[in-house]
């Protein structure tokens, strides 16, 4: 089944509004229009930067996309600090990362809510990327398979077929990202071909051929050439490499 490849941009916490636009600027001038219709391109900047992104891509009608890198699992309310879905999707936001490893281990965040984020964006329209991946220790026990789909199936639980139709997934081993460790695309494959068997399993084989799976974890213009060309990865959820505009639209080119 075809899918179209996604590239997305973790900008993580870097950049602020006026660096972002300048960012956006230049992917734009970059990558011709024409080029969207074979990838999805998406940026994922701070909470901070989300006007200015949204402003410049209606502004000029570009058709890269924007999302945001966390999402609270309530609507409204006294979340001191949180980000609803609502105001995501009033944004403009189609995308919003779930259960990024960094989130999981530096605030804690459970298979638990990590669902109940991936339902508010949902619920809200808004396409959550939802990560998974395995820390080196897990992947040293020979475990990383059972891992990732344990976290995929906790962290999908409670939708209908037809919305984890919607869902993209991303395999971000751990020990790769930020390290310059890329997994090899044998074993990158390997992972999201497990993590597409077990959508299968349990929603079919129809839903399991349309979700997108991609890899993320030190992916580089030098890299992921060799990584999309494996059958079960759909491009790259890229951190550290969507920050340099030449490297990033590079690596678009590439995908
Ligand atoms: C990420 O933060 O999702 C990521 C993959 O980072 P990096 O590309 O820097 O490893």
């Amino acid at each position: 089944m075809a899918r179209k490849p996604l590239v997305a941009g973790n900008w993580k916490m870097n950049l602020n509004h006026l660096e972002a636009i300048a960012l956006v600027q230049k992917i734009a001038f970059a990558l011709p229009e024409k080029y969207y219709a074979k990838v999805d391109v998406a940026v994922l900047p701070p909470f901070t930067d989300l006007r200015s992104v949204q402003t410049l891509v209606d502004g000029d009608k570009l058709s890269m996309s924007y999302g945001a890198q966390d999402v609270s699992p309530h609507d409204s309310g006294a979340y001191t600090g949180d980000v609803s879905g609502p105001m995501l999707a009033k944004l403009g936001c189609s995308f919003v990362t779930v259960g990024h490893s960094e989130r999981r281990a530096i605030h804690g965040e459970t298979d638990e809510l990590v669902n109940k984020k991936v339902r508010a964006a949902l619920k809200h329209g808004v396409t959550p990327i939802l990560c998974v991946g395995e820390e080196l220790e897990v992947r040293e026990a020979g475990e990383h398979l059972a891992h990732t789909t344990a976290q995929l199936i906790e962290g999908l639980k409670g939708l209908k077929a037809e919305q984890v139709a919607t869902v993209v997934i991303a395999y971000e081993p751990v020990w790769a990202i930020g390290t310059g460790k890329v997994a090899t695309p044998a074993d990158a494959e390997e992972c999201c071909k497990a993590l597409r068997a077990a959508l299968a399993e349990k929603y079919g084989d129809e839903v399991a051929g349309t979700v997108r799976v991609l890899y993320g974890g030190s992916v580089k213009s030098g890299n992921v050439g060799e990584l999309v060309a494996a059958e079960n990865i759909d491009g790259a959820l890229v951190g550290g490499a969507s920050l340099d505009g030449d490297e990033f639209t590079k690596l678009c080119a590439l995908a």
